[in-house]
């Protein structure tokens, strides 16, 4: 079976969730961001662009410190993630060296999708990093955003850069492999965002690594298929993932529009 998109893909936002990012301990999970850097360049060279919504700033901030417990305090999250946004950068970089690509940090916040002209400079630049073949990789700015305004690991900033972007798919890589029924049955395919999908998709959360569990991931699927852009929720640890995706193999939970 393979799955049919209405539009042909050329341009995709990939979130990645701090799950992604780190393990357990919060050491990065090199392999995987070399894995992913490997399938973003075979994607180029079927003609797909590819934006990175990336989380694990905290996370791998908490890393460096040796840590194992979130921070509770704001100011305490926010150095953490001042401290490993860079390490994260500097993975990122690594891993797109090795396949002979070149990528570029973007921290948005909130504000820069509200005003016309703010959002308007978010989409040239991140155009123009596209023109140039180059990845842009997205976060939240933690450092100036405040408790209110968090994205919440940045399934929502993902369906927002989706649609400033108009991208023709928005695949979320989870540490679950699909939105579950509740027999905990991946669904394959969402027509619709039914009152059914809104219960089961609430109630899940791995606090421990990731932040937001599956009600953001559906709320960012409402964001972006209101945009006429389908999504995927899918495992990131299934091997070449995106690759596969793209394939219209059926992984994960496909969001129709
Ligand atoms: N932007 C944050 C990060 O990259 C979101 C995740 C969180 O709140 O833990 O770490």
């Amino acid at each position: 079976m393979t799955r049919t998109f209405q539009k042909p893909i050329k341009r995709i936002v990939v979130k990645l969730g701090s799950s992604q990012i780190v393990d357990e301990k919060f050491k990065a999970r090199r392999e995987r961001l070399n894995s992913l850097a490997r399938q973003i360049s075979l994607l180029h060279k079927k003609g797909i662009e590819v934006v990175l919504v990336s989380s694990g700033a905290i996370a791998t901030g908490m890393g460096e410190l040796g840590e194992s417990r979130r921070p509770t305090d704001l100011g305490a999250l926010q150095a953490r993630a001042a401290i490993g946004q860079a390490v994260l950068m500097r993975n990122y970089i690594g891993s797109f060296k090795k396949v002979g690509l070149k990528c570029a940090q973007v921290l948005l916040t909130w504000d820069d999708f509200g005003k016309d002209t703010r959002s308007l400079n978010v989409r040239h630049t991140l155009d123009a990093l596209l023109q140039k073949g180059i990845v842009p990789v997205i976060n939240e700015n933690d450092t100036t955003s405040t408790e209110e305004i968090k994205f919440g690991d940045n399934d929502k900033l993902s369906a927002l850069v989706a649609k400033l972007l108009h991208a023709n798919l928005l695949v979320i890589l989870s540490n679950v492999d699909g939105l579950w029924d509740i027999n905990k049955k991946v669904y394959t395919e969402v027509k619709e965002i039914t009152p059914e999908i809104i219960t089961v998709s609430k109630g899940t959360s791995n606090a421990h690594v990731a932040r937001g569990g599956m009600k953001t991931k559906i709320d960012a699927v409402q964001i972006a298929r209101a945009a006429h852009i389908p999504c995927i929720i899918a495992g990131g640890n299934v091997k070449d993932v995106l690759v596969k995706i793209i394939a219209r193999e059926p992984i994960g939970t496909y969001f129709k529009v």
